[in-house]
């Protein structure tokens, strides 16, 4: 039995959890319409590789990607390119973004797909393969797969899977694991093949007993531990389960990797089995539709399909219903009622929210600094002080007391007797730091780019001048040494014998003209004039 260790704060809301999970995962059916964000991912969104007009198959890349962390985008079926162009995505600013609209043919029909043999591959060609088939955390960071997956990093000593899935409402991990939970490990033996851990933990919180039972079932003989936590939100965080399962701390500001632990989400495993087994790109993904619809479930559907028409394939949600929540209620977003946005890889839960299900938070009071938020902060932050120097936008101050530590669990705002809306103040004081930083380094290029230039002006005038100088100074110590010889200045002399060579033959060329003319009539005697009077020229 392994050793389970506890991180600072937490709290528990109520989980909802059943509401979603006891129906298992249904196709949705194919849409006549997809629409595919080129941006899904951490990173340059892919460039668009296809044309309106150009027909394309199933899994065929139609986004290439754009840089190192960057991945491709692909047609979740085959059909037409009819549209490139901004429209609705699922983003909390509301603002469209560039996609690709395929109007499906019906015929579902698969570009040729090239599966690997990853025991015998290079691991570069591997990662290569997990970056055109578009392979991006499922977790929720979405950051690509092939850039974490690199063996050339820090040695990893434990590669966690994370099936914690702590997010009230939330249980499209919960069912990939109960349903292809040998697929999932596959996947996991990939990864573990690429980066060589010396362990591997696999944490599920212990309100899934079916999904523990059948990770462990697929674990068998692999080597892989399945490590059970008690339910507490939000064990899931990445920083949080590496507490739990290893005891390790990551530092402020630094990343897992740093302290040789790497960590990675159940349906990431499961893209990585299929890209690796099949040739398969991501295409499609799990989603929990739940809360205020008739017949809340999880859905295998197909990126790009609209999420209004998800919603629909659960009941449709309930006229009571006032919005709907991207994620889970405690991280997630306001869909901002763009039910024609499409499913995209990031997307993992749609809950339909009703006064009834989640009432309308009282009006914020002052803090009464009771410190309940930094007692729930899985963080160990100081909630009430960040607010402060948010507030009073005293970045500096925020910026030293960690702000960019927070995850924005929610936890701080959940407990919070004022009901103070402290994760919104924690979100705008980030962008501004954020904001603030870009137009510092951005005058800061400007300034080296400056400098740049006067250094090379000021090089190229010196080097102009050095280069005269020398000019002189040969010419003067020609001059100086044929005064000293009593010789000629040799350049002077070349110059004078040019020129008189130059009027000998001006003067040669005019004798011969003068010999070509006939010769002069003679004046006659009487010393009246001729016909031809006139001086010879
Ligand atoms: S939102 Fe940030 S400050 Fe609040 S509890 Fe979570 S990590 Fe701590
Ligand atoms: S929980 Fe709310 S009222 Fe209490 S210290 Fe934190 S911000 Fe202030």
């Amino acid at each position: 039995m392994r050793t389970l260790h506890k991180f600072h704060g937490g709290v528990h809301p109520p989980e909802h959890k059943t509401e979603s999970s006891r129906l298992p995962i249904a196709a949705a059916p194919l849409p006549q319409r997809l629409v595919v964000p080129l941006r899904q991912h951490i990173g340059n969104p892919a460039i668009p590789i296809v044309k309106v007009g150009d027909h394309v198959l199933k899994g065929q890349m139609i986004g290439a990607a754009d840089g190192f962390i960057s991945v491709a985008v692909h047609a979740p079926t085959s059909g037409t390119v009819s549209a490139i162009e901004l429209h609705a995505v699922p983003h909390p600013s509301g603002l469209p973004d560039l996609c690709i609209t395929i109007e499906a043919d019906g015929e579902d029909r698969w570009t040729e797909r090239q599966p690997l043999d990853y025991q015998t591959a290079d691991p570069d060609a591997v990662r290569a393969l997990l970056r055109d088939a578009g392979i991006v955390g499922l977790g929720g960071a979405v950051f690509p797969a092939y850039v974490k997956l690199n063996p050339d990093q820090q040695k990893i000593k434990t590669l966690i899977l994370n099936g914690a899935e702590c997010e009230p409402w939330i249980t499209s991990d919960d069912l990939l694991m109960r349903e292809r939970a040998t697929e999932i490990v596959s996947g996991v033996k990939i990864m573990a093949h690429l980066m060589q851990p010396e362990e591997v933990l696999i944490g599920i919180e212990d309100n899934k007993p079916e999904a523990i039972a059948a990770m462990q079932a697929a674990c068998q003989g692999t080597g892989f531990a399945v490590v059970t936590a008690p339910v507490l939100y939000p064990s899931g965080g990445e920083k949080q389960l590496i507490k739990l399962l290893t005891g390790k701390e990551v530092p402020s500001g630094q990343r897992p990797i740093n302290i040789g632990v790497l960590c990675s989400n159940t349906g990431t495993a499961y893209t990585v089995h299929r890209a690796v087994y099949h040739g398969e790109a991501v295409i499609s993904r799990i989603i929990t539709i739940t809360g205020n619809v008739t017949k809340p479930q999880n859905f295998e559907a197909l990126i790009g399909t609209p999420l209004g028409e998800l919603v629909q394939l659960a009941g449709g949600a309930r006229p009571d219903t006032s919005h709907f929540i991207l994620g889970g209620p405690m991280m997630g977003f306001d869909l901002l009622n763009h039910l024609d946005a499409p499913l995209t890889k990031a997307i993992n839960c749609v809950i339909a929210a009703s006064p009834a299900l989640f009432p309308p938070k009282p009006a914020a009071m002052p803090c009464i600094r009771c410190t309940q938020c930094a007692q729930a902060c899985p963080c160990d932050l100081q909630p009430q002080e960040l607010f402060w120097f948010s507030q009073s936008k005293n970045f500096d101050k925020a910026r030293a007391y960690n702000l960019f530590d927070c995850i924005e669990c929610g936890c701080c705002d959940y407990v919070c007797p004022s009901h103070i809306p402290l994760v919104s103040y924690f979100r705008y004081t980030k962008s501004e730091i954020a904001a603030q930083d870009r137009e510092k380094m951005a005058a800061e290029q400007a300034r080296q780019r400056f400098e740049f230039k006067q250094m090379r002006e000021e090089r190229e005038k010196a080097e102009k001048a050095a280069r005269m100088a020398e000019k002189a100074a040969t010419a003067a110590a020609a001059k100086a040494a044929a005064a000293a010889s009593g010789v000629e200045d040799p350049i002077t002399a070349a110059k004078q014998a040019a020129i008189q060579a130059a009027v000998e033959r001006a003067k040669a060329k005019k004798a011969e003209a003068a010999a070509a003319l006939p010769p002069s009539p003679q004046p006659s005697p009487a010393g009246g004039e001729g016909v031809n009077n006139t001086e010879p020229s």
